[in-house]
């Protein structure tokens, strides 16, 4: 990472290990403290897949009082479910079991402004990207949630327009650099989605789950936030108002499957979906980058690198229960007592049981989806 290095939301920027730790001195990124891993104990805090924070404080306090908390995020519906945003997911439906309520945007506009995909052609992705998150556990009821489309919803377009006032040529170059002017207007929506939660249901910590290389969105929607929402000027005196800054946790992203900087479409091979078929997935699977050495001998003589292992990164991130088992592997690897094959295997296994569980429990929620999406 160079110093002129600015992390874009929409491109794939490959952050490194060692990044991380300047990117939470550059941005002002806060460290999770040992209060708050006490307080939310969910599987990326524990191990330390969320790395850093804004304002989770807030949040801690609203679990402490029993006071009303929201998480936010969202998908842009381009495509079916990919471990990319299984990570979010899992982590709204966390929060949503710790007591938030969980508000889920269907970011249609950024898909058009982004990809170009008209919003009438989103509409399948949607129902089955809803349909994957039910199934993995969000309840839907509306008082412990709400779920959107951004082309649909006024409260976005809203605010897109009351903070858009604010905004200057100078601050979003600072903060994305040059873009195309459409990809502006989809951060003001996305300012739209994160204050939605308070601009509907009153004044709210509200914490954003997301990987890293969307905290552009989260300094923007803070600042604005601050200006419009939260400093009232009364009698020429700026007084605070009871909203509150949105929150975010930061989850590192996982790399491409075959070693490379990040899973991408470009690059099939890199990632799978939850739709394709098992043998492709196991295939990628057995294709994935691992940190063993060249044969059997030399992993028993000097152990493997289960941190540069993709295979060992996806049981950590998404298919291993069980935090003893993760960190016996972890030693086990190192000390040249697992091989990568039969990792591989159980892997596989694992996520192949996962994947056929989920698309039986996705089958009957299809019709909820599209309920839920008012899509016919
Ligand atoms: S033994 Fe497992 S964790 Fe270690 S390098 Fe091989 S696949 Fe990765």
């Amino acid at each position: 990472m160079t110093d002129e290095f600015k992390i874009d939301p929409w491109s794939s920027t490959n952050i490194l290990e060692e990044d991380y730790i300047k990117l939470i001195r550059e941005f002002g990124i806060e460290e999770v403290s040992d209060l708050m891993r006490l307080k939310i104990s969910n599987r990326f805090i524990r191990r330390k897949i969320i790395f850093g924070h804004r304002s989770l404080d807030d949040i801690v306090k609203a679990i402490e009082k029993n006071k009303p908390w929201a998480v936010m995020s969202g998908i842009k519906p381009s495509g079916p479910f990919h471990l990319g945003t299984l990570t979010t997911a899992l982590e709204i439906v966390e929060f949503q079991k710790l007591g938030a309520k969980a508000y889920y945007c269907i970011a249609d506009i950024e898909s058009w402004e982004d990809n170009g995909i008209p919003y009438d052609e989103t509409e399948e992705a949607s129902v089955d990207n809803v349909a994957d998150i039910l199934a993995l556990g969000l309840d839907p009821s509306p008082e412990r949630a709400y779920i959107w489309r951004q082309s649909k919803e006024p409260i976005v377009k809203d605010v897109c327009f009351k903070v858009g006032r604010l905004l200057t040529q100078n601050m979003v170059n600072a903060i994305y650099g040059e873009k195309p002017f459409g990809l502006y207007l989809a951060a003001l929506i996305q300012v739209g989605d994160i204050v939605l939660p308070q601009v509907m249901d009153g004044p709210q910590p509200t914490v954003v789950p997301v990987g890293i290389d969307q905290d552009p969105h989260l300094r923007l929607t803070r600042d604005l936030t601050r200006r419009y929402y939260k400093e009232k000027k009364v009698d020429g005196k700026i007084v605070q108002d009871a909203f509150f800054l949105p929150g975010a946790t930061y989850h590192k992203l996982l790399a491409g499957l075959d070693g490379t900087d990040k899973m991408s479409k470009r690059n099939p091979n890199s990632y799978f979906t939850f739709n394709e078929p098992l043998e492709s997935i196991e295939k990628k699977i057995k294709g994935a980058l691992t940190g063993g050495r060249k044969n059997k001998k030399e992993q028993q003589e000097l152990g493997g690198e289960p941190q540069k292992c993709m295979i060992y990164k996806i049981l950590m991130y998404h298919f291993e229960e069980d935090d003893d088992k993760l960190a016996h592997d972890f030693e086990k690897c190192v000390k040249g007592e697992l091989m990568c094959g039969e990792h591989k295997e159980e892997c596989v296994e694992k996520v192949l049981k996962f994947i056929k569980e989920h698309r039986k429990k996705k089958e009957k929620l299809i019709d909820k989806s599209r309920e839920l999406l008012n899509i016919e």
